[in-house]
C-alpha cells in the first residue's frame, strides 16, 4: 500500500468544496497502471465536475490529465513498463493527486524532449485540438487559406490550436477576453484576434472575411456566443460545439440552421475519439510530433501546489489564466 493525497469533493459547489484527503493507493490490477504523479493538468471540464454541470457520483475525485512515472503495472498491459515517464488525459476523473492506479489505455510514453509539466499541460487539451483540426471538418473539407473561428484562443486549448492551425496552413481568426490575450493569440499563429468583450465578434469576422464568413467555428465558451457564431459561417459551414465555458448552450430549433446557409452543427468531446488504444496513441504520436518539431509550444503559464487547487480553480472560472495551468504534487 502506497499513501497519496487526492482532491475530493463531497457537494457540488465552488472552488470551496475542493478538499486534500489522504488515500492508500493499492497495486493496479488486470489492465491498470499506478503512476506518480510529476505535474497535472488543470482544465476547464474539472470545473464542470466540482460545480455539477457534468455530475459525478459522490464523493468524488478530479483531474483528467497528468504526468508522471510508471510505478507499478497490471496483468495485460503490454504498451508500458515500471519507470516509463508517462502523460494521459483519463477517465475516470481522479488526476489530482500524488498517486493513482487507473486504466492504462490511454496512457502514453511521454517523448524524452518533452517534460512531464508539458505533458501535464498538452494532453487533454493537445488531443482536443487535434481531433478539433483534423477530424472536425465541414462536408467540403479544409484547405489551406481557409478561414475558422477560434473562441478563448489565448486558453489551454486555445493556444495549441493557434499554433497548430497556422501549422496546417489555416487561417485562424481567434476571440479572447483582453487585449493582451489577443496578442499572446496572435504571436502564437491566430491571425487576427478579436477582443469579444469589447467588439462586436459577428461583424468583425464578416469584415475580415469580406463578407463570406469562415469554414468552421470552434466554440467552447458556448451561452454567450452560440448565436454569433452561427452568424459567423458562410453556407455550409460547420458549428463545433465543445465547451461551456460561460453556460450551456440554449435548446434551439433545427430550423434556424436553413436560412443561416444550410449550416451543420455537431457537438464533440475527446472521449469519443480516445475509446481505443490504437486510435489514443495515434492522437498521441500526432500531438508529439508537433511539439518535438517546434510547430506548437507547450505554454505552462501558471502552476499552484496541488494543496493550493481552491486558487487555481478559482483564477481559471475568473478568465485569469492564459495557456495551461499545471497542479504540482
Ligand atoms: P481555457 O484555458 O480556455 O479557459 C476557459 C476560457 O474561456 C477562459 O480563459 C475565457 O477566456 C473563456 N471564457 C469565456 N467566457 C467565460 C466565462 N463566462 N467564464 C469563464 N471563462 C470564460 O480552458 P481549457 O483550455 O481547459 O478549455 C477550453 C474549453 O474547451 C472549455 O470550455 C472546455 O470545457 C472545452 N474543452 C472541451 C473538450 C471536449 O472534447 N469537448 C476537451 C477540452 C476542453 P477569455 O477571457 O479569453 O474569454
Amino acid at each position: 500500500m502506497t499513501h497519496s493525497r487526492a482532491v475530493q469533493i463531497d457537494a457540488f459547489g465552488g472552488p470551496e468544496v475542493l478538499r486534500l484527503v489522504d488515500v492508500t493507493v493499492g497495486d493496479p490490477g488486470p489492465g491498470e497502471v499506478r503512476i506518480r504523479h510529476h505535474a497535472i493538468g488543470l482544465n476547464f471540464i474539472d470545473v464542470y465536475h466540482r460545480t455539477g454541470l457534468y455530475p459525478l457520483a459522490l464523493p468524488a475525485r478530479l483531474g483528467m490529465e497528468g504526468a508522471g512515472v510508471v510505478e507499478a503495472v497490471g496483468d495485460g498491459v503490454t504498451h508500458l513498463a515500471v519507470g516509463d515517464r508517462v502523460a494521459y488525459a483519463a477517465q475516470p476523473p481522479g488526476s489530482y493527486c500524488d498517486v493513482r492506479v487507473m486504466p492504462a489505455m490511454n496512457v502514453c510514453r511521454l517523448p524524452d524532449a518533452i517534460s512531464f509539466e508539458e505533458g501535464a499541460a498538452m494532453m487533454l487539451k493537445g488531443l482536443t485540438a487535434q481531433y478539433l483540426l483534423k477530424h472536425c471538418r465541414p462536408v467540403e473539407g479544409l484547405q489551406p487559406g481557409d478561414y475558422v473561428l477560434f473562441h478563448a484562443a489565448a486558453g489551454g486549448v486555445g493556444l495549441i490550436a493557434c499554433q497548430w492551425a497556422r501549422a496546417l496552413g489555416l487561417r485562424l481568426i481567434g476571440t479572447a477576453g483582453t487585449d493582451e490575450k489577443c496578442a499572446l493569440a496572435h504571436a502564437n499563429g491566430a491571425e487576427h484576434c478579436i477582443n469579444y468583450r469589447r467588439e462586436n465578434f459577428v461583424e468583425r469576422v464578416k469584415a475580415i472575411t469580406g463578407g463570406q464568413g469562415v469554414k468552421v467555428v470552434y466554440d467552447s465558451v458556448g451561452k454567450d456566443t452560440w448565436e454569433g457564431s452561427l452568424d459567423c459561417l458562410a453556407p455550409f459551414g460547420l458549428m463545433v460545439s465543445f465547451g461551456n465555458a460561460s453556460g450551456p448552450v440554449p435548446p434551439f430549433a433545427p430550423g434556424i440552421l436553413g436560412p443561416k446557409g444550410s449550416l451543420y452543427v455537431t457537438r464533440q468531446t475527446l472521449f469519443t475519439h480516445i475509446t481505443s488504444r490504437e486510435r489514443t496513441q495515434a492522437m498521441a504520436d500526432d500531438l508529439f510530433a508537433v511539439v518535438t518539431g517546434g510547430q506548437v509550444k507547450i505554454h505552462v503559464e501558471q502552476r499552484f501546489a496541488l494543496a493550493d487547487v481552491q486558487a487555481a480553480h478559482r483564477a481559471l472560472e475568473a478568465r485569469q489564466t492564459t495557456g495551461s495551468t499545471v497542479l504540482l504534487p
